[in-house]
């Protein structure tokens, strides 16, 4: 079944790590076995482009990021807005390129994304992955009018924070509000038409932005606050309010968002893709039919394998979702909503002419 993935940060493997995503996983893991790699995520890859075809990817939303962090030589940081640009250039280049290569096709209008999904029903064996480019956390906008530059450049959606303060606001892992800087550029967004991702929010800043930012907004890799107790995940209240926005959400594989006190690298790994499903019921119940949830995996993003539910092993293990969605008693039709459907209709709506 096709597959639509809300949120992968394939640039940071790319680029950052360095990662050739023409191999094979197998290949991945044993490169960086060969080189005596021990960071968390690494030789624990789980995608790469052939392993997304087998897993019936055909749409994804792909991530610029580069964060600013304060300390230098911080493994997921930068130290200067300039240098947080450059990277993001560096990120849209390495989609560029592979675009050229014929792995990756860039969605940016709604007749793109409709014709990408025509095609895809016809050849999946041969069609690109479609990408809707978006950004995680703003740190790359030197200013609000920056945005119009990455526009420009295909991005569709962006999410203002990741983890800890930055420039706009707080994020995941704080308590702070949005900064001044953030009211123009939600404003700019909103003239734009991008839709806000309101993912790695802080609490606060969470419902601020749905005070200030009257555009669409979803929710690209966001559990549940019943299955982690802590501040990454949503509550009740904020998932029902991006429902009540209209708004998709998309469950995420990484285990410290559904396994309550996970420590990396200390923890047994006691949950399994079934707490996955789980995450996709609340989501289901809280608004009541299932038009609102997806999948945003977060695979490999700055982790791997070891950071998994204990049963998944490799990217198309995701379309054991479909099976276990079936076993709950899920319809045919709620099924492909939640596998891709429900991301395409809230993106045909998004995406301009
Ligand atoms: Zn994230």
């Amino acid at each position: 079944m096709l597959l639509f993935d809300a949120h992968l940060d394939l640039a940071l493997n790319g680029v950052d790590w360095n990662r050739d995503l023409r191999c094979s996983v197998d290949d991945l893991r044993a490169q960086e076995r060969a080189l005596g790699m021990t960071d968390p995520g690494r030789t624990g890859a789980t995608l790469s482009f052939p392993e997304m075809r087998t897993a019936e990817l055909g749409l994804c939303l792909s991530t610029l990021l580069a964060r600013q962090e304060k300390e230098i030589s911080h493994s997921f940081g930068w130290t200067s807005p300039q240098t947080c640009y450059a990277m993001a250039h560096a990120h849209l280049a390495w989609h560029r390129a592979m675009e050229r290569a014929g792995y990756l096709r860039s969605i940016r209008t709604k007749h793109d994304l409709k014709a990408h999904c025509n095609e895809w029903q016809h050849h999946p064996q041969t069609t690109p992955l479609g990408f809707i480019q978006t950004m995680e956390g703003a740190d790359p906008i030197l200013v609000p009018g920056t945005i119009d530059e990455f526009y420009d450049h295909g991005l569709r959606a962006i999410g203002l924070t990741h983890y800890g303060a930055n420039r706009y606001g707080g994020g995941t892992s704080c308590e702070v509000g949005l900064a001044v800087d953030a009211i123009p550029l939600l404003k700019r967004i909103e003239e734009l038409g991008m839709t806000v991702d309101v993912t790695h929010l802080s609490d606060v800043a969470f419902w601020q932005v749905l005070d200030y930012f009257n555009g669409r907004i979803h929710a690209s890799h966001q559990n549940s606050r019943r299955l982690a107790p802590w501040q990454r995940q949503f509550s009740d209240e904020q998932y029902k309010a991006v429902i009540d926005r209209d708004g998709v959400i998309g469950v995420a594989l990484d285990i410290i968002m559904l396994q309550p006190g996970y420590v990396r690298r200390v923890s047994e790994r006691l949950v399994t893709l079934e707490r996955v499903v789980e995450n996709i019921d609340i989501i289901v119940q809280l608004a009541g039919n299932a038009r609102h949830v997806g999948i945003g995996s977060d695979l490999d993003g700055g982790y791997g394998v070891e950071q998994t539910p204990s049963d998944f092993d490799r990217f198309r293990d995701l379309q054991r979702i479909a099976d276990l969605l079936e076993r709950r008693g899920y319809s045919a039709a709620d099924i492909a909503g939640i596998m891709h459907g429900n991301w395409i209709r809230f993106f045909s709506e998004v995406l301009p002419d």
